[in-house]
């Protein structure tokens, strides 16, 4: 008997339905009859439950919380969202990169840091990493960036010999790698990590004036990090080990947090700065632009359910409010198509109505139909109109976030500034950041994960790759290697 306290099932349709457990059959012992519709919405929905991954960062989780503005960053940005004492809440998503669903968290690999700020002015999405570079600058490169770190196309295994082919070809991706190949390569967890928007974005204030920003979320729990023997072992013993800490951290209210501190760079700046600002595989030494605070994110709300709330939170760079802009940067020129055409192909064209993706100001646009429209469109359906439907205000909202771009069409590198070398900020990273111990864990890491598998002449160019970043660490890994073969 049905305890009268428990809801009754339903079918989809809200029909109650007689058994949870018994197909509709002739006889005891016939067969099923195809009219049991409830047993055919079952199988029907549990066929199409997975929807496609995420191309990269496919394994990953997240939180709700709240970004507060602890300070006054008003003469930088108009941004409602970044005005004194506002308060937005936020949903957020953690990832790795190159693993699919199933992956272990425990990876070295970069993590995803993305954000999605609930504005009054509209969303505003930060589509960050836990490091402040990457490895390309190009996006016609990203694409077959992340090929290499996937799977070969005949074993459909990870291969480290087409990781390094990419990369000692890429000299371009060597701050990243080295960055990667460090201490901060694996995080304890996703609460002990930096947030970078890496990418340079731009920052409009109420009189006009701009400015170009860099974002660094850092960690109020303070940084930790899990050695390769820590991570492998992880790995095997628990391969949700980061998802399963932020949400039972946040579970028993030990709620994560991190402060966000901007670099901020006058606009002139940027056409004599000695390196190429916009170049994503660049910091901007904090010596020259030094951090300047604004505020503090903190998670606070687990998911109810992580299908609907963050395996569908479709975050992208092109969701950006007014007082916020893009920069030249090509990598981020490429994201802001890039997201939103991945989310188009997973999700659906509607899926910015989709709950956790829908904005909390009003939405007044001209969209409609496609599949899983909710929202129901009046008329007018076209603009201009003459019948009072939305009306885009260009003085109120203007194209003020842009900058002067003139030349011939080409497919160029970016021109080289003073200090725009490949190489020079992994030297400075190994050389001023990191001390002996780390650089010494540095080079055992890079010496496994090349004799994972790293064939000639992929490993000597590998090894010359490093003796470009810094020639005493080139041989250490270099001698490490050739003994290991040796012996
Ligand atoms: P600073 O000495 O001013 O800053 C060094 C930075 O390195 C700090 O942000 C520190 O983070 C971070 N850091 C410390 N250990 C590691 C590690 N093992 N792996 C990665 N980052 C680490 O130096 P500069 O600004 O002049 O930059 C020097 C180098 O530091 C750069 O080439 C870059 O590789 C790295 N770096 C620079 C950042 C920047 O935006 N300028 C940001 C992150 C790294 P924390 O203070 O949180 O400990």
């Amino acid at each position: 008997m049905a305890d009268d306290n428990r809801k009754p099932t339903t079918t989809d349709a809200g029909i109650p339905v007689e058994s949870d457990e018994r197909s509709l059959t002739i006889g005891p012992d016939g067969p099923i009859v195809l009219h049991d519709h409830y047993l055919i919405e079952q199988m029907a929905n549990f066929n199409r439950e997975r929807i496609p991954e995420r191309q990269p960062h496919a394994k990953g989780s997240g939180a709700f919380g709240h970004f507060e503005v602890t300070e006054d960053v008003s003469r930088y940005t108009k941004a409602a969202v970044f005005q004194p004492g506002t308060q937005t809440e936020v949903v957020m998503r953690f990832s790795t990169v190159a693993g699919e669903r199933g992956s272990p968290d425990t990876w070295r690999d970069p993590r995803g840091f993305s954000i999605k700020f609930y504005t009054s002015e509209g969303n505003y999405d930060m589509v960050g990493n836990n490091t402040p570079v990457f490895f390309i600058r190009d996006p016609l490169k990203f694409q077959h960036f992340i090929r290499s770190q996937k799977r070969r196309a005949d074993n459909n295994l990870r291969d480290n010999d087409m990781q390094w082919d990419f990369w000692s070809l890429s000299p371009e991706s060597a701050h990243q790698v080295a960055w990667l190949m460090g201490d901060r390569g694996i995080p304890k967890t996703w609460r002990h990590m930096n947030g970078y928007s890496s990418h340079t974005y731009m920052w409009t204030n109420a009189e006009g004036e701009k400015f170009w920003v860099k974002y660094h979320f850092k960690t109020d729990q303070g940084i930790e990090c899990l050695t390769q023997e820590e991570a492998d072992r992880l790995a095997g013993e628990d391969g949700d080990y980061h998802m399963r800490d932020l949400y039972t951290s946040i579970d028993r209210g030990d709620y994560p947090s991190w402060t966000l501190y901007m670099q901020i760079m006058p606009f002139k700046d940027a056409e004599t700065y000695r390196i190429n600002p916009f170049d994503l595989t660049k910091v901007w030494p904090h010596e020259d632009y030094p951090l300047i605070k604004v505020g503090k994110l903190t998670l606070d709300t687990n998911p109810v359910d992580n299908h609907a709330q963050i395996e569908q939170a479709a975050f992208e760079p092109n969701n950006l409010v007014p007082g916020i802009g893009i920069s030249p940067d090509k990598m981020l020129l490429g994201r802001v198509f890039a997201y939103a055409d991945a989310h188009r192909h997973r999700l659906g064209s509607n899926y910015k109505q989709i709950p956790v993706n829908a904005p909390k100001s009003p939405v007044n646009s001209y969209t409609k139909d496609g599949a899983m429209q909710m929202h129901t469109v009046s008329d007018p359906v076209y603009a201009p109109n003459s019948k009072g439907g939305p009306q885009a205000d260009g003085e109120r909202y203007p194209t003020d976030s842009s900058w002067e771009a003139d030349g011939d069409m080409v497919r160029a590198a970016y021109t080289l500034r003073r200090d725009d070398d490949d190489f020079g900020q992994a030297n400075a990273l190994v050389n001023q950041v990191m001390d002996e111990p780390a650089r010494e864990r540095l080079v055992n890491n890079v010496v496994g994960h090349l004799l994972g598998g790293v064939t000639e002449p992929v490993l000597e160019r590998a090894l010359d790759y490093w003796r470009n970043i810094d020639a005493d660490i080139g041989e250490r890994i270099a001698r490490g290697v050739r003994a290991q073969q040796n012996g």
